[in-house]
């Protein structure tokens, strides 16, 4: 068995401790599932075309419709119709499309599809880089899998005792046939002979330019991958795939479904609209204190570059009587899911978060995202500002900007992805257009 605990001194989900991500390079080519047709305006679910497929069209199994209509989802997505028809027949898939748009819905519809539950087998692997993010997965996989009582689906990550996990293995009425996991709690329980993945039919890797870009992340997903049989179909999908990771992703799959999106302006969200503000480092507080009490909002994520200041920052707002929480790797993990609940179900209306919650993280309500601190690339700019206006839901984004760094970083957004970003009007924005209603 490892070190109690070994595993956990990795929690890679806040980005000022590891490496900035490489930049990647415009693409030319491949057809693109685009989620494209951003003028349909801010209604959910109104980025299908007249002539689309329906969720029935798919063939799905009839306890998977009825969850479906109970989610409230009334047409596929773009994504969802290009990869869901291929990935149920067992295809392996790269798949690039906009945050936002349900790709978590791809791979969770497809396996629970294709899923035959044997007692005390694994199935489904899915991995992903953040522990919040996985108890994210795991809920989706709960909200479809809701008429398929057979199916058991587990969330392990680190943080927390290994020892429960190995309960939830060993126990045969828990035992899980899907699991969702971060790489580093997961490699643990397979190295120590805790978890056999040896019956697996399909590796899922979600925000895996990030999985694979991290020295230590890929080691633990290549160690779990050996882990698992050869045939199996392996699926990974991104907002943001550069030119370099691709070729990385495709070593682990065989004659995949590729799905890009090489016109990166495509990736911009047109709903959400994104300002910046310039401004000296000690006028941020006031400045975020007059918005705060200026703007309206349903849920705002404001983010900071270090734990260290999530903390302060989130002082100084709880003391000025803000409904504020803070969430990022500094604390322990109970602590950070029991804040990440309690902000989902809008218990909080401020958060106040490092990069542990720039990817992936879905909260409905979220319609106006802070950058406090400018990140210092432009794929974590699209990731973080992507947690307002989710799936085509409309949404404000404001960026403060107080270095050289941060204009030379907002320059290379704008030319990336070909969106304007505005200095903040002074007499400011009307909630009309970026409130949904
Ligand atoms: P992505 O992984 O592409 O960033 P998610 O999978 O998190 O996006 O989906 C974003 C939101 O859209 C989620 O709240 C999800 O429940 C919702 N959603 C996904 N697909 C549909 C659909 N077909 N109809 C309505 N809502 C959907």
């Amino acid at each position: 068995m490892a070190e109690n605990g070994e595993e956990e001194l990795l929690d890679y989900s806040d980005s000022e401790d590891v490496a900035p991500v490489a930049p990647t390079t415009a693409a030319s080519t491949t057809a693109a599932a685009t989620d494209s047709k951003e003028e349909n305006g801010d209604k959910k679910g109104s980025y299908v075309g007249i002539h689309s497929t329906g969720f029935r069209d798919f063939l799905l199994k009839p306890e998977l419709l009825r969850a479906i209509v109970d989610c409230g989802f009334e047409h596929p997505s773009e994504v969802q119709q290009v990869c869901i028809p291929q990935s149920i027949l067992g295809t392996d898939v790269l798949c690039q499309a906009k945050s936002g748009l349900g790709k978590t819905a791809v791979f969770v519809l497809s396996t629970l599809q294709q899923l035959d539950p044997v007692p005390g087998e694994v199935s489904v692997v899915v991995m992903c880089h953040t522990r919040e993010l996985a108890y994210q997965i795991k809920n989706e996989y709960s909200r479809f899998s809701k008429y398929m009582p057979e199916v058991r689906t587990a969330v392990f990550f680190g943080g927390t005792s290994i020892m429960k996990d190995v309960e939830v293995i060993k126990n045969k009425e828990t035992s899980p046939h899907i699991i969702v996991a971060t790489p580093g709690r997961l490699n643990a329980l397979v190295r120590d002979k805790y978890l056999r993945l040896n019956n697996v039919k399909v590796f899922v890797l979600d925000e895996c330019d990030k999985m694979l870009d991290t020295t230590d992340m890929r080691r633990d997903v290549q160690e779990i991958f050996r882990a698992t049989p050869h045939q199996k179909q392996v699926m990974m999908f991104s907002a943001t795939l550069s030119q370099e990771i691709r070729p990385i992703c495709k070593k682990f799959m065989q004659n995949p479904l590729e799905i890009y999106v090489d016109d990166e302006t495509k990736l911009t969200l047109h709903g959400l609209q994104q300002y910046y503000l310039k401004l000296e480092e000690q006028e941020k507080n006031r400045k975020l204190n007059d918005l705060l009490d200026t703007l309206e909002f349903n849920q705002v994520i404001i983010f900071v570059k270090s734990t260290v200041r999530a903390n302060q920052l989130n002082k100084l707002l709880v003391d000025c009587n803000f409904p504020s929480i803070a969430v990022h790797s500094g604390m322990p993990q109970e602590e950070r899911i029991a804040r990440f609940k309690e902000f989902k179900e809008f218990n909080k209306r401020i958060c106040v978060a490092t990069d542990v919650f720039g990817r992936g993280i879905d909260i409905e309500r979220i319609n106006l995202a802070i950058n406090y601190d400018l990140p210092s690339d432009a794929d974590s700019y699209l990731h973080r500002v992507g947690r307002a206006g989710r799936f085509g839901t409309k949404g404000l984004a404001i960026s403060f900007v107080s270095s050289k760094e941060d204009a030379e970083v907002l320059d290379k957004i704008q030319e990336r992805f070909e969106v304007n970003i505005a200095p903040f009007p002074e007499e400011g924005v009307d909630p009309a257009t970026y409130m949904n209603t």
